[in-house]
């Protein structure tokens, strides 16, 4: 047979009458289910079951993995669409139809799944009678929609439950875990495991000798596994621990994951068909929220297009780091050198005396380590990732590097004198960085002989784990040095977001703001309980005053009086830098690492709020709401936000909606930042911050650019789409 170009699946019938389906998407690196993809898939399903001559079907894909999932892209834009909740069931519904269709066509079909099957492609096999998976631990399984505000809605909370027991379907569902094949095996999510080039064959096989063309859950007598049911006590616990875990991990700010356990809790009480209907009913409630909107917006597609480097100026050539000078080999120093190790550099690792490159050195041996005992790495790539760091004090072996880091001191002078060495012995055309968390970079780069090569590569602690960098550009910062910057932030698979210099850059500048509020609301007499139980319930990772000791208060009351020394007297810091003057100078407790701040620190058991603060500031006789206390824990966030944007710090909507999600934590329900203000409403936003800006200060009013904004009505996003696609 031969094949149509834009056709995304081939259909090869065999003389046995068994009909390969072969899923290869034009032009595309993945598969992923598109509306053209469904409805050839239909075309398919409908051959399979009219024609006499087809007895049998195998599924399979063309490419190295299965089905990726749904088209993120064609679906994030449903949300403010227009479209009823009637026609949204309507569309979404087609691919589930068709499913269902397949699974009821009378002739056993087997899914020969070759590489990983996430979202709508597990959905397709598990609306296979007979599923073979590739035993290559990368070719993973799941159903992640969860992680975008989605719920599966091609059956799968229907199918998984019946197939595997709701408890463990419930447990991947909600969390959107990546299953690897032998627990996919172990589970009951695939039949067989075999090498993928031999998943088509082992489908054959079973099709040829044991096909059974009717799913469990269509055959009379069908029992769920682990049981179901209104009166079944098992699957009622299971339900009301599943609510309570649910609600604890989510404070109520996902309805994706409350959803999956209402479809799967009635579904389970209803014929499979009804089942069907109900879980796309859910799926059409959660299209219509703004969560969803918000977290396949910035987390997905804007995150995709970001690590595609959608910022990177055009006409350069791509560039490759081979050899990383690292300066300092402290906390960030080392952590960079482990992560540039691990894709491969060689690391020249300086520091003041061997002693401390060697410990640096030794970070990475302590990770690997954990690796190896963990069985994810092998000894041997442990073994060659440490041969690539080259612990020194001599700067002579900075020479062929094409990309020197620096993390020493915070300092001017030590930063400047480190500038000076490295560019001595390093080639003209490298590429100088610097991981200043405080500094201007533009001030940086004075020291600096090619101010055009200095650029600002901020990474977060610890360097192994947080996944943002923040490329800061100096004024004189060239778009070579920017292109060259972020093809190394793709070599270590980080997500780049792009902002121009300025005191705190972005990322600090923002979250700044939440652990100041918390010493504005301790201030006013918030208890501090409620302070930090509103800021996990708007769904911060910690509440603001943890996460202040964890950052230190030291290094606030610092930067307070380094800037002071800078700009002079008219500076007045944060409204309650107060707070965190009285903490250092007074009462001498600056901090987690010094074992004591906001909270005690026992050295056994947990941290606890110091019992001494109400002495410092008493608590007042009348108590915010709950409410009050997120609303402005998350607006002195958002407001802060839209000041970057209008100065210019941040250009693009998304990189302030990505760096705060993956930089600090700002709750992924909101989008981000900016998706933030866009959630509530531009124009409720203002008016709210108006009321917050009177009651508590200045820091709540809006920058005339976003009171502008509002008034027109024009949301960051255009048309509900992206901001940006990569390039
Ligand atoms: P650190 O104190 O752990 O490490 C600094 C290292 O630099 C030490 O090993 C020190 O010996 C070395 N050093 C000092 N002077 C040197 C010199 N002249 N030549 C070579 N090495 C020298 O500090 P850190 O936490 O790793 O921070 C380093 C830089 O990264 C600072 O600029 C800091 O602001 C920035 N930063 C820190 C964080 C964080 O969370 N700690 C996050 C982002 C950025």
């Amino acid at each position: 047979m031969t094949r149509a170009t834009e056709q995304a699946i081939q259909i090869v019938v065999d003389a046995d009458g068994i009909a390969t389906l072969t899923i290869d998407l034009p032009g595309r690196s993945m598969n992923v289910i598109t509306p053209a993809l469904t409805a050839e898939l239909a075309a398919a399903v409908d051959r399979i079951a009219g024609d006499a001559s087809i007895k049998a079907a195998i599924i399979t894909s063309g490419k190295p993995a299965f089905i990726a999932g749904a088209d993120l892209m064609d679906i994030v834009n449903f949300y403010g669409s227009g479209a009823s909740g009637p026609e949204l069931m309507r569309e979404i519904s087609r691919y589930s139809g068709v499913l269902r269709k397949l699974e009821s066509c009378g002739k056993p079909v087997a899914a020969a799944i070759n590489g990983t099957a996430l979202g709508g492609g597990l959905e397709l096999c598990l609306a296979c009678h007979f599923r073979v998976l590739s035993n290559d631990p990368k070719a993973v399984v799941g159903l992640p929609e969860v992680q975008v505000g989605l719920l599966p809605g091609a059956g799968g909370t229907q199918r998984l439950p019946r197939l595997i027991g709701i408890q463990p379907a419930l447990e991947l569902m909600t969390q959107g875990t990546h299953v690897e094949p032998e627990k996919a095996k172990a589970l009951g999510i695939v039949h067989a495991l075999a090498p993928a080039g031999d998943v088509v064959s082992v489908a054959r096989r079973w099709l040829k000798e044991a096909a059974d063309p009717v799913q469990p859950w269509d055959k009379k007598g069908f029992r769920w596994p682990g049981g179901a049911g209104a009166l079944h006590p098992g699957a009622q616990q299971t339900f009301m621990a599943g609510s309570a875990l649910v609600a604890d991990r989510t404070q109520h700010n996902y309805p994706a994951p409350i959803a999956i356990l209402s479809a799967v809790y009635e579904g389970s009480i209803v014929p499979f068909d009804t089942g069907l209907k109900i879980e796309a009913r859910y799926f059409t409630s959660l299209l219509l929220d703004p969560v969803y909107r918000n977290m396949t917006r910035t987390l997905f597609i804007n995150k995709g297009a970001a690590d595609k480097l959608v910022r990177r100026p055009a006409g350069v050539a791509k560039s490759k780091v081979t050899r990383l000078g690292m300066l300092g080999a402290g906390m960030m120093g080392a952590g960079i050198a482990y992560v540039s190790a691990r894709a491969g550099m060689d690391v020249v690792l300086l520091d003041t005396t061997k002693e401390a490159a060697d410990k640096g050195k030794d970070y990475s041996r302590a990770l690997l380590q954990k690796r190896v005992d963990q069985g994810r790495t092998p000894a041997a790539e442990m073994d060659a990732i440490l041969a690539r760091i080259h612990p020194t004090t001599d700067y002579a072996d900075l020479a062929g590097c094409e990309l020197v880091i620096e993390a020493v001191f915070e300092s001017r002078d030590i930063k400047a004198d480190v500038t000076r060495k490295a560019e001595a012995v390093i080639p003209e055309t490298a590429i100088f960085a610097s991981n200043t968390s405080t500094l201007p970079i533009t001030g940086l780069a004075e020291a600096s002989k090619r101010p055009g090569s200095f650029i600002g590569l901020h990474f977060f602690s610890p360097v192994d784990k947080m996944p943002l960098v923040e490329v800061i550009l100096g004024r004189k910062t060239s778009g070579e040095a920017l292109a060259r910057a972020l093809d190394y932030v793709q070599q270590i698979r980080k997500t780049p977001i792009v902002v121009n210099d300025s005191r705190g850059f972005y990322t600090s500048r923002v979250f700044m703001t939440y652990a100041n509020e918390g010493m504005a609301l301790l201030q006013e007499g918030v208890v501090p309980a409620l302070i930090e139980n509103a800021g996990k319930q708007a769904g911060m990772p910690v509440g603001p005053l943890a996460v202040h000791d964890e950052v230190s208060i030291e290094l606030s009351a610092k930067i307070y009086q380094q800037t002071r020394a800078d700009l002079g007297d008219r500076y007045t810091g944060p409204s309650a830098i107060a707070v965190a003057l009285k903490f250092v100078e007074e009462l001498d407790r600056k901090g987690k690492k010094y074992g004591k701040g906001f909270y005690e620190y026992p050295k056994e058991g947990k941290k606890f709020l110091w019992p001494g603060i109400a002495a410092v500031y008493p608590p007042a006789a009348h108590q915010p709401g709950v409410d009050e206390v997120k609303k402005r824990l998350l607006y002195v966030q958002a407001v802060e936000t839209a000041r970057c944007l209008e100065e210019g710090v941040v250009t693009e909507p998304a990189d302030a909606d990505i760096g705060s999600i993956l930089g600090w934590g700002y709750p992924a329900w909101t989008g981000g930042t900016l998706s933030f203000i866009e959630t509530v409403g531009l124009k409720a936003f203002v008016a709210e911050c108006d009321r917050l800006a009177a009651a508590y200060g200045p820091r709540f009013e809006v920058p005339a650019s976003l009171r502008e904004r509002a008034a027109r009505g024009e949301p960051f996003y255009p048309a509900h789409g992206t901001s940006r696609s990569a390039a």
